[in-house]
């Protein structure tokens, strides 16, 4: 079958107006933006600040620059997988960009399970204000007692009373929960015992964010940043009583829900994750253009070719396989693709941590400090080696893939 890695024509057009916004309107203002972070309440948006974030999707929705992650779906512009790579990657480049054109994890993620799996209600209540870019929502699995890459350990229990469910137990590293903005949590949690197989275990539940009996216990810090106002929640639920109708499916079926979920949603950190690294080859060829020692500019001292060249390399193989991945994707077969997205997954954060540490190096002293977004940049890459499943468990995945093919030849 022809693989076709590029996209329409019209698209393109489309494409170059998004770079245009990220390069000319959202990248000038981004030091501003989070300098504004530091001022009064962390968990808070200063007037300012909300101005500017606000200001820049008020404008990318009028020009109709929106819900490009909407792929294969008539409410969108219906672009493939394939193509979306391309938006996304345009959107990594800066911290902000994903959110300006209401692409923004995990939100993307969650407003996928109300569009599939929702009833009419919720999509009223919930996947409206969240695709019109009103309210945003968290996705809560992870726990501090289990290990949760295997999420088949996932313990929250969530226990019947009548017309309503009561949620206990603790989760930890629900981005964007620290948001005032957010309004709305998919939480998983553990519905059957044991007796059940290891898949008909778990559910998944929408539970509102103002829900009686849900403590936020603190913020969880990357590497000392607590990433305000988004936040990365650790919460307890004490008691949280949710109207049963908010069961997403029923009962058992949160695996199911999950696989759902987290796969487009893994490829798209990878996408932005190579439009990181892009943005910091770039960083890094001006710097070494523009700054000389020993009397010539760095770009010309030592192996700083090779390191440019290495790190241009590396960056094409990545968004190559990363590209495949989304291929194989738009083919419809979730179980083909996973080992893909697998490899992309494990690919393209390695990348741009190579690409990132290289530009760090080039820019000396300043390249760690807060006047360039290098350390950020790194240390929000370096997450994604964790997030959606560390490593292991994706090379895992891509190596029962290809052990599957041998043995299946032998039967
Ligand atoms: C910045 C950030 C944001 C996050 N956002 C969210 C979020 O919004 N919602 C949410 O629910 N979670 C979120 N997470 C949590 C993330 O998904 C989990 O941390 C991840 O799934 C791993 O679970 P764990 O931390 O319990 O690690 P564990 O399961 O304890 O695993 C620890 C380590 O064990 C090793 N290991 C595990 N399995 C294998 C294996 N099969 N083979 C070999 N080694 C293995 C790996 O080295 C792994 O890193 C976020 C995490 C970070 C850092």
């Amino acid at each position: 079958m022809q693989m076709n890695l590029g996209m329409r024509a019209e698209i393109r057009a489309l494409l170059e107006r998004v770079e245009a916004v990220v390069r000319d309107e959202i990248m000038p203002l981004e030091a501003e933006y989070h300098a504004e972070v530091g001022q009064g309440d962390r968990w808070t948006y200063t007037p300012r600040q909300a101005e500017i974030l606000e200001g820049l999707k008020a404008r990318a929705k009028a020009e109709g620059l929106w819900n490009f992650w909407l792929t294969d779906s008539a409410r969108g512009f219906g672009l493939t997988t394939v193509e979306y790579a391309y938006f996304a990657e345009a959107m990594g480049r800066t911290p902000m960009g994903a959110e300006v054109f209401n692409c923004n994890a995990p939100d993307t993620g969650n407003m996928e399970v109300f569009e599939r799996y929702g009833t009419e209600a919720m999509k009223a209540q919930w996947l409206v204000p969240l695709l019109e870019g009103e309210i945003r929502s968290a996705y809560l699995m992870t726990e501090p007692e289990v290990a949760s890459s295997d999420a088949t350990n996932i313990a929250m229990s969530c226990v019947r009373d009548g017309d309503h469910y009561v949620l206990n137990g603790q989760k930890w590293w629900a981005t964007g929960a620290g948001d005032p903005r957010c309004r709305v949590y998919i939480v998983m949690v553990r519905t059957g015992g044991d007796d059940l197989p290891k898949h008909q275990r778990h559910s998944m539940i929408v539970v509102p964010a103002d829900t009686p009996g849900i403590k936020k216990l603190r913020p969880m810090e990357v590497y000392g940043h607590d990433d305000a106002p988004h936040g990365h929640m650790h919460f307890k639920f004490d008691n949280v009583r949710v109207p049963a109708r908010n069961m997403l499916l029923g009962e058992g079926r949160g695996f199911e829900i999950a696989q759902g979920r987290l796969g487009p949603g893994r490829i798209h950190h990878c996408m932005r994750a190579i439009g990181q690294a892009e943005a910091a080859l770039e960083m890094m060829c001006k710097r070494s253009i523009a700054r000389e020692a020993f009397g010539k500019p760095l770009a010309q001292l030592g192996a700083n070719y090779d390191i440019i060249a290495e790190c241009r390399m590396e960056i094409e193989q990545a968004r190559l396989l990363c590209l495949k991945a989304a291929w194989v994707m738009d083919q419809g077969d979730a179980r083909a693709a996973a080992p893909w997205i697998s490899q992309i997954k494990v690919v393209a954060p390695r990348v741009a941590l190579r690409v990132i540490d290289e530009a760090v190096q080039m820019f000396g002293a300043q390249g760690i400090s807060q006047d360039v977004p290098l350390a950020s940049m790194w240390t929000h890459v370096r997450t994604l080696r964790l997030a959606d499943g560390p490593d292991a468990v994706h090379r895992r995945q891509v190596a029962r893939a290809e052990l599957r093919k041998h043995t299946q030849a032998r039967v």
